[in-house]
């Protein structure tokens, strides 16, 4: 049985080498633990591959860039990176976690030039992220919180400062039996969930809010294509909330959450149809394949 994530067997890759899974630890005094000056992506693998895994490393650095650091490892570095944590740890099938974080350093204001940039990544088996829902659907509480406008915050980063209002959001979800939330954005137009984006069916059509303050995601952007090509319409729009009401069916995409169905958002339900069986079976496949 596997202990808390502090407290496993395994390796880690960290700046650069594999150290003892319960050795990878940051000074208290770690920049990005009190100004949230870190980015991380979140990875599959599937039969030893990663799944999209240059387009990882690829949004990692942009993020960083977005953030105001770079970081010292190149996609080909990080790519191989990735894959030696896999080796060590013994695993073809995981969730992968690449992170980089401005460090402990000179510096312990606001600013953090003088600090080095850390990379990490560590990984691990991970089950369905929604647990049964995928077969059930999955039912969202609808947040207080609103994805913030571009001009307050670099939005097409996968930044840990973007996160803060996700995990109160997920523990709102979960205090009322929900898997996770829905969040409108700063307009008031549906955004997306947690740690996944949306896609509603109404009339054989899909429509799928436009990814214009909030993250663009690889999952996303593979269903578009995958539906696209299977001749159907999508719909990349803002969708008010009342439209909800007029949705058949409804599912997330990301790559932890893989293609989930949704039974509920707060009074609205969605059947847990064709469409959405369809293209959740057809995305196992093609991330397989
Ligand atoms: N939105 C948020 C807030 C996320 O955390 C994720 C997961 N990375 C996604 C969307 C989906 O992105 P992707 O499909 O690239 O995993």
């Amino acid at each position: 049985m596997a202990g808390g994530y502090d407290d496993r067997d395994g390796k880690i890759w960290m700046d650069g080498k594999l150290v003892e899974w319960r050795d990878a630890n940051v000074h208290l005094l770690t920049h990005a633990m009190h100004y949230a000056s870190s980015v991380f992506e979140g990875e599959r693998a599937y039969n030893g591959k990663i799944f999209r895994s240059e387009d990882h490393s690829i949004r990692l650095r942009k993020s960083a860039e977005l953030i105001d650091f770079e970081i010292p490892y190149t996609v080909e570095e990080i790519e191989a990176a990735k894959y030696e944590t896999m080796k060590a740890n013994g695993l073809t099938d995981a969730y992968v976690r690449a992170i980089a974080w401005r460090g402990a350093g000179e510096d312990m204001g606001v600013a953090s030039a003088r600090n080095p940039v850390r990379f990490a990544v560590a990984a691990w088996e991970w089950g369905n992220y929604y647990g049964d829902a995928k077969f059930k659907g999955a039912k969202l509480d609808i947040s207080k919180w609103k994805r913030p406008s571009p001009e307050t915050i670099p939005c097409d980063a996968k930044a840990a400062g973007l996160y803060m209002i996700c995990t109160m959001s997920k523990h709102a979800a979960e205090a009322k039996g929900c898997s996770d939330a829905m969040m409108f954005d700063y307009r008031g137009y549906v955004a997306e969930a947690t740690g996944a984006n949306m896609f509603f069916v109404k009339n054989g059509e899909v429509h799928t809010p436009l990814a214009d303050c909030f993250l663009n995601g690889l999952t996303r952007q593979t269903v578009i294509g995958m539906l696209k090509e299977k001749g159907i319409t999508v719909h990349e729009r803002h969708i008010m909330p009342e439209e909800l009401e007029g949705f058949e069916q409804c599912w997330l995409t990301g790559t932890a959450a893989e293609v989930t169905p949704v039974g509920q958002i707060g009074d609205y339900n969605f059947e847990v149809g064709a469409m959405a069986r369809d293209i959740s079976e057809s995305y196992e496949k093609l991330v397989r394949s």
